[in-house]
């Protein structure tokens, strides 16, 4: 019998209790619209710290609404920030140059960057700036290397 009374007083809101529960909601709600309000996380950091001021006096009570706070300030950040920007962009480099970058074709046979140049004297092969630089010209470059001619490089089409 007395769970029949209790089922009815929750659904009722009309209980002495429930004044108490209400009461902590309409607080709560006050609170979520100041934050939507003002939308930002200086707010929400604001209202932790005088929360937590609170929690001294208050105890635990105070912590968990504090608690509360916090995840909800939090999970909202990281909606708005999406996945981190680092790893988009690299998605984005790998997938977006996919074209240029699978051909092997376009690729120096030295270092696998993009090759500037194509030279006839070593079997067509090509090569990036750097990389023939240091093959063709630079002081370490081989003495029949530094007779070669190159072509400018023509890339390859992608199909
Ligand atoms: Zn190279
Ligand atoms: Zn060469």
């Amino acid at each position: 019998m007395a769970g029949v009374s209790i089922s009815t007083d929750r659904g009722g809101f009309e209980g002495g209790d429930d004044d108490e529960a209400s009461r902590l909601i309409t607080q709560l709600r006050e609170e979520a619209q100041l934050e939507s309000k003002y939308g930002n996380l200086d707010e929400a950091r604001m209202k932790d710290l005088h929360s937590r001021n609170e929690d001294l006096k208050k105890g635990m009570q105070g912590l968990s609404s504090v608690r509360s706070n916090a995840s909800k300030a939090s999970s909202t950040d990281t909606d708005g920030l999406g996945p981190p920007p680092a790893a988009v962009g690299l998605d984005e480099l790998r997938s977006g140059g996919i074209d240029d970058n699978e051909n092997p074709d376009n690729w120096c046979c030295m270092c696998n960057e993009d090759a500037t140049w194509t030279c006839p004297g070593c079997d067509n092969d090509n090569y990036c700036e750097e990389c023939f630089r240091e093959s063709h010209i630079g002081p370490e470059a081989d003495w029949e290397m530094k007779k070669h001619r190159p072509r400018p490089f023509i890339k390859a089409s992608a199909k």
